[in-house]
């Protein structure tokens, strides 16, 4: 049993295709300045309708973490117990996301940690964390 695919539509195209090409980017506001995770029509900071899409470093610190022992999926079966984590970008904003290549056991807050990709059906890459080199 595979891991779910994301719905992908116009709004959430460029992510994808980034993903898809080991780069993770984000909208942000031309207006403002702020940040906006997950993909939006407007800035959530302003309203307004300005935004641009940003690549961003991909290192970060853990924010904050819960480790899942029940898989919420059959595709999660052979990955409990796993880290489901909210991460802090270096550019400031958070994401949710899992934390990889490392034992729950070593997970921390404020771990240094920098982007992974992991692999999905037609060839969709999922934004990770592992800890930075
Ligand atoms: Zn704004």
């Amino acid at each position: 049993m595979s891991k779910p695919l994301p719905d992908i539509d116009d709004l959430t195209r460029p992510f994808w295709d980034a993903a898809r090409d080991g780069r993770l980017i984000m909208q942000r506001c031309a207006d403002c300045g702020a940040y906006v995770w997950h993909p939006q029509p407007w800035c959530r900071a302003c309203y307004g309708q300005n935004l641009a899409w940003q690549e961003m470093s991909g290192q970060a610190e853990l924010f904050t973490f819960s480790v899942v022992h029940y898989a919420p999926l059959p595709g999660y079966a052979d990955q409990v117990p796993y880290v489901l984590a909210t991460v802090r970008l270096a550019e400031g904003p958070q994401m949710m996301t899992n934390i990889i290549g490392c034992d729950w056991r070593d997970v921390r807050i404020g771990q240094r940690l920098a982007v992974c990709w992991e692999e999905r059906a037609g060839g969709i890459r999922v934004p990770q964390f592992a800890p930075a080199a």
